[in-house]
Formats: structure tokens, C-alpha cells, sequence
């Protein structure tokens, strides 16, 4: 079969023949339908060769949908012929966090080797990908495979960072989202279903902004160094209740300090390599609470899965062949895809 491959560290992912996996014991072979291109994949494959964490070659792709082609012995919660959505971060199934479906948050994953597919464990990036077990999958219940791709990360991600400011996003507050990209336009989306707070978005593209508009953006700003005294002016010089960053940069997190509000949140989702100082003196208002979400949980992925069965999100894509996966990922550094790329193998 196809895959999408990262073989050596600081060269361009290449398309290859492998062989098909066959399941074992608990394992279910899915044929993939459509997998997404994630900007953290270009983060993974910028990493140096004395850092990098994971075995190569590694076949990518995190964001994976597919159809159920076998089941290994013992598995009878998913048959074959089954649409399912793969939830990715996989934990070790049986700590406190993961008896809660917080996988994202398992302390054990880690020292027992287990990895999410596409990060270190082979991704959707392929024509078929085995997941380690049935409690990974998630029924699509007719959603269109395009549509489910994004929504296992670019849709989970912001949804789980979105929830835990549920309580300041009240009528009247005002939220914003920093690029609005895979995971922003998502999250511009879900901010519109889930609260009634005013939503401000924020990109370096014009195009970007235009898509944040689309989705539901009711305020756009160019990210530029007047961003942050534009957020203030809009909200009568209070600041936003909660800002999320979907660049993660120092530019970017010196944007979301200079814009919240007292008592606001300041959510880190980006990995672009900047940090932000909490403290006293350290520049952000008083009682601001600061956190960098990672992923999403089990019950989570369901819960944004059925907003989008019910139309509240849907993922803006560009489609493209395994072939043209490279290209994509070319693209998507280049800052070139509206939305986000998804893959149909
Ligand atoms: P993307 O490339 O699709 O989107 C990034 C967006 O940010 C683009 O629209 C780009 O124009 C915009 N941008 C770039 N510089 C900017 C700036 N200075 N100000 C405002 N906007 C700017 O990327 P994505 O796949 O949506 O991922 C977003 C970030 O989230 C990445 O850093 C990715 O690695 C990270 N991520 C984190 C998690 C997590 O669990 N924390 C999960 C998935 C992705
Ligand atoms: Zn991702
Ligand atoms: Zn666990």
C-alpha cells in the first residue's frame, strides 16, 4: 500500500510502498477514507536529529477517519464495514485519567511506548492504518468522512481548550482567537455554538481573515503590533475574557498578554516556541489564569463529532491524493491552505 513517510530527519516527507498491516490480538485494521495534515507534523519534521523523539521512518498523519476492513481476535465492538473516527492520543486505558476518557492526559503513555498514530506509531497518512483498540474509534453515525478528518484534532483540540473557559465566555464577554487557520476557523466555529460571546480573530492573511468572517468571526484584525490596542478599544478598554493562541509565537503570546482582561484566560494552543511569563511582574493582569491544552479527550471527540452531524461546525478543506501529500505539507509551511488539507488515500 501507500504511505506518507517521514524517513530522515530535515527531509521532505516521501510517498512509498509498504507493506498492509495485518491486525492483531484487540487491534482493528481500518482502510483509511480521509486523513488531515496537521501544522504540528511540520513542527515534528523541523526538529533536529539529536532531539527527535520518535522511530523513522515514521508514516504520518494524525487525523484519521476510516472504514473497519478487519478485526483481530477479540474484538467485537467495532465490525468491519463500520465509518469511524480515530481518536488520537492514546493513553494506557486503565489510570484514573483514562478510566475518565482523558487519554490526552494519561501520565503512563509515555514510559510504556505508547504513541498517537502519526506521532511516533504508524498515522492515517496510508491506504490502511491499524489502531490498538476499539475504544480509539469512534462512530461517524453518517458524517461525511471530509468533514470528520479535521475534527479528531484541528476540531478537538479547540474544543477541549474552548471548555475549560466556558464560565467567563457569558453574555457580554469577548473572546479571541489568534490564526485562524486548521484549528482557528474550527474554533471560531465552535466558540459561535457553544457561547454567546462576542468573537475577535486575528491572522497575518487577508484570505485567513476573510474564511474567519465566514465561519462566524464577528470582529477581524490583522496581527500586527496594533492587534492588541484594537482588542482593547473594541472592548471599552477592558481586554478580552479569554484569548486563545493558535500560533504560540512570542509575537503572538505578547499580542494575548497585551489583550486580556483582569481575571481573563490566556490559552496556548500553538507550539510556535514562545512562552509567556505568569507572575507578578510578569506583565499579565491580575488573576489572569494561563494553560497550554494538549489534544482532547474521549468523550470530547464524540461530543464535537455530533455538533457537526448536527451542522453547528463544519471543517473548510482542501482535498488532496496521497501523492499530492507532500505538496500539501509544502503548501501548509508555505502558509498556502485555507482551512485545513485532508488527505483522500
Ligand atoms: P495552520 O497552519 O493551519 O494555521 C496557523 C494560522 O496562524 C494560519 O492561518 C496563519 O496565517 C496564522 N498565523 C501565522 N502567524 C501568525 C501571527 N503572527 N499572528 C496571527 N496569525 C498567524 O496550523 P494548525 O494546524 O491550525 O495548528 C496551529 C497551531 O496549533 C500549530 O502550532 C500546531 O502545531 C498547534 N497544535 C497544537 C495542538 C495541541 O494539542 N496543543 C494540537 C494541534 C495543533
Ligand atoms: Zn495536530
Ligand atoms: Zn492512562
Amino acid at each position: 500500500m501507500k504511505a506518507v513517510q517521514y524517513r530522515r530527519v530535515g527531509h521532505a516527507p516521501e510517498v512509498v510502498d509498504v507493506p498492509v498491516p495485518g491486525p492483531g490480538p484487540g487491534q482493528v485494521l481500518l482502510k483509511v477514507t480521509a486523513a488531515g495534515l496537521c501544522h504540528s507534523d511540520l513542527a515534528v519534521m523541523g526538529w533536529p536529529e539529536e532531539q527527535f523523539p520518535y522511530p523513522l521512518p515514521m508514516t504520518l498523519g494524525h487525523e484519521g477517519v476510516g472504514t473497519v476492513a478487519a478485526v483481530g481476535s477479540g474484538v467485537t465492538a467495532v465490525a468491519e464495514g463500520d465509518d469511524v473516527a480515530v481518536y488520537g492520543p492514546w493513553g494506557c486505558g486503565h489510570c484514573r485519567n483514562c478510566a475518565q476518557g482523558k487519554e490526552n492526559c494519561c501520565p503512563r503513555a509515555a514510559g510504556l511506548g505508547i504513541l498517537p498514530p502519526g506521532l511516533g506509531y504508524p498515522g492515517a497518512l496510508a491506504e490502511y492504518m491499524l489502531v490498538d483498540s476499539p475504544r480509539h474509534l469512534m462512530p461517524l453515525n453518517g458524517l461525511d468522512p471530509v468533514q470528520a478528518a479535521p475534527l479528531t484534532d484541528a476540531g478537538l483540540t479547540p474544543y477541549h481548550a474552548i471548555r475549560r473557559s466556558l464560565p467567563k465566555l457569558v453574555p457580554g464577554s469577548t473572546a479571541v482567537v489568534i490564526g485562524v487557520g486548521g484549528l482557528g476557523h474550527l474554533a471560531v466555529q465552535l466558540l459561535r455554538a457553544l457561547t454567546p460571546a462576542r468573537v475577535v480573530a486575528l491572522d497575518v492573511s487577508k484570505e485567513k481573515l476573510e474564511l474567519a468572517r465566514t465561519v462566524g468571526a464577528h470582529e477581524t484584525l490583522l496581527s500586527d503590533g496594533a492587534a492588541a490596542a484594537r482588542v482593547r478599544e473594541l472592548t471599552g478598554g477592558t481586554g478580552a475574557d479569554v484569548v486563545l493562541d493558535f500560533v504560540g509565537a512570542e509575537a503572538t503570546l505578547a499580542v494575548a498578554a497585551a489583550s486580556v482582561a483582569v481575571a481573563g484566560d490566556v490559552t496556548i494552543v500553538g507550539i510556535g516556541g514562545g512562552t509567556l511569563a505568569v507572575g507578578f511582574g510578569g506583565g499579565l493582569p491580575f488573576e489572569v489564569a494561563a494553560s497550554f491544552p494538549y489534544w482532547g479527550t474521549r468523550p470530547e471527540l464524540m461530543e464535537v463529532v455530533e455538533l457537526a452531524r448536527q451542522g453547528l461546525v463544519s471543517s473548510h478543506v482542501e482535498t488532496f491524493t496521497l501523492d499530492e501529500a507532500p505538496t500539501a505539507y509544502e503548501r501548509l509551511h508555505a502558509g498556502d491552505i485555507n482551512g485545513r488539507a485532508v488527505v483522500l488515500p
